[in-house]
């Protein structure tokens, strides 16, 4: 069978690097396994979703290289949900409750001051047909729990049941049954929580591996009871660790805190997210993976540790300077483009200056400097401005080779008696008006003979 994930948000603000932690392990085992990935938004609750969410959503994967094979909305899929309910409803295992939220906590308190449970009692399931039309008559709507598999014959008397499954990142999980309350599927005006439509979903599209955050590792329990209950076959389940904040605090869509969005405007590479958002709480070293397809070898999901793991959104930074380092023009030559950095000079550029960048963009201001000048005016002393106007006199006639910057220094020192940094920081603090950058052998000749002497203080 083909082997079939899906990633799940739902579009309520723009997704951030633990979301995209979820969606690249989908995709890299899906790449692993020549698989296909299902983009499907959770977005039954009309209200807090909205398409241009969807939409930056996508944009967001297209970004950082997940293509989805197949994209699904949960509001177009009503019919279904419906039949599902219908069947449940007919098996008797979908049960009408009348609670109001807070009779339901009253009794929760009551449960606890006797040293039962905080879960619920299935109290409606005693109602009978005469009690649950004087209810619906005083105005109560219904809402749907789940009969749990916990009794063998009498729902009051629940017993140990063990749901287990072999997770695809923590090995054997198990959750007792009996610890958990039915859970609510259809609340009083007819909606759906995602507990039902998630399952119903999974089995019609054909999904054979659930990869999800570890918040859902309960909802498992539950959710292998429905398919069970629905008549499907059980897929996989796979439970990552969330990552947090190096404060501790977990990451949230609605804040839009290292939303993939600000990454990108921030210069961050899709590849530096990718490589962090995969390998940070692994057993492997988080290094910058310059592709999906070599992420995807290092991609061990049964290595990634149980507990939270907390990252430092500065080692993006760090991962970006080594992917910019190594980048070729070939993969850059498009963009360079956009930021005006082209023509003949733009490939010895970028191999000049690829090195100290921290992000892209900032080959601009090294484009400038070369272009235009010292953005900043040099500071030197009278003794390195008469330095370097003599040195400017030696300057090689062009053509120029690779070795002018050899040769012509080799005169300078000669002729000055200056050598290390008395020679050669005079020189940068002229020609670029900083004091550290690319070598200024590989600067000078984009410079030219020409620009040098303009540059003379
Ligand atoms: N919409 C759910 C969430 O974002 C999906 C969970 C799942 O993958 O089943 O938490």
């Amino acid at each position: 069978m083909t082997v079939t994930v899906r990633f799940a948000p739902s579009p309520t603000g723009r997704i951030h690097i633990g979301n995209a932690r979820t969606a690249l392990f989908n995709w890299l085992f899906a790449l692993k396994h020549k698989g296909r990935f299902i983009q499907r938004f959770d977005d039954t609750d009309v209200e807090r979703s909205r398409q241009e969410f969807a939409d930056s959503i996508l944009y967001d994967l297209h970004w950082l290289g997940i293509f989805p094979d197949q994209t699904e909305y949960q509001s177009k899929r009503f019919s279904s949900y419906d039949a599902a309910v219908e069947k449940l409803k007919a098996a008797g295992v979908l049960y009408a409750c009348y609670e109001t939220p807070e009779e339901l906590d009253l009794r929760r308190k009551v449960r606890r001051t006797r040293g039962l449970p905080p879960i619920y009692g299935r109290e409606a399931l005693k109602l009978t047909e005469a009690e649950r039309a004087g209810l619906e008559q005083d105005g109560r709507k219904p809402h749907w729990r789940f009969l749990l598999p916990n009794f063998a014959s009498d729902p009051f008397e629940t017993e140990r049941t063990e749901v287990h499954w072999n997770d695809v990142v923590r090995g054997e999980e198990t959750v007792d049954l009996a610890s958990l309350s039915d859970p609510v599927l259809v609340r009083e005006d007819g909606t759906y929580l995602y507990t039902l439509p998630s399952v119903v979903d999974d089995i019609e599209m054909g999904v054979t591996h659930i990869i999800r955050g570890d918040d859902h590792v309960t909802n498992t329990g539950v959710q292998i009871a429905l398919f069970q209950a629905l008549g499907a076959e059980v897929p996989a389940f796979g439970h990552h660790n969330l990552l947090t904040t190096a404060s501790g605090e977990g990451l949230s869509k609605r804040t839009g805190a290292l939303s993939i969005e600000s990454l990108r405007e921030g210069g961050i590479e899709p590849m530096s997210v990718a490589s962090l958002a995969v390998l940070v709480g692994t057993s492997e070293n988080v290094t910058a993976v310059a592709s999906m397809a070599d992420l995807a070898d290092k991609f061990e999901p049964e290595a990634t540790s149980k507990s939270a793991s907390k990252f430092d959104p500065e080692e993006l930074v760090v991962l970006n300077r080594v992917l910019l380092h190594h980048m070729t023009f070939a993969e850059v030559r498009d963009r360079l483009l956009v930021l005006s950095i082209s023509g003949k000079d733009a490939e010895p550029f970028w191999m000049a200056v690829r090195g100290n960048l921290d992000r892209l963009s900032d080959a601009v201001s090294w484009w400038k400097i070369l272009r235009e000048g010292p953005q900043t005016v040099p500071e030197l002393s009278e003794e390195d401005r008469a330095f370097v106007s003599q040195a400017f006199d030696l300057l090689p006639e062009e053509p120029w080779d690779g070795n002018v910057w050899k040769d012509w220094t080799a005169k300078v020192k000669k002729a000055s008696g200056r050598k290390g940094k008395g020679l050669f920081m005079p020189l940068r603090l002229a020609i670029t008006g900083l004091e550290s950058g690319p070598e200024l052998a590989d600067l000078l000749p984009l410079v030219g003979r020409e620009g040098t002497l303009a540059r003379r203080p």
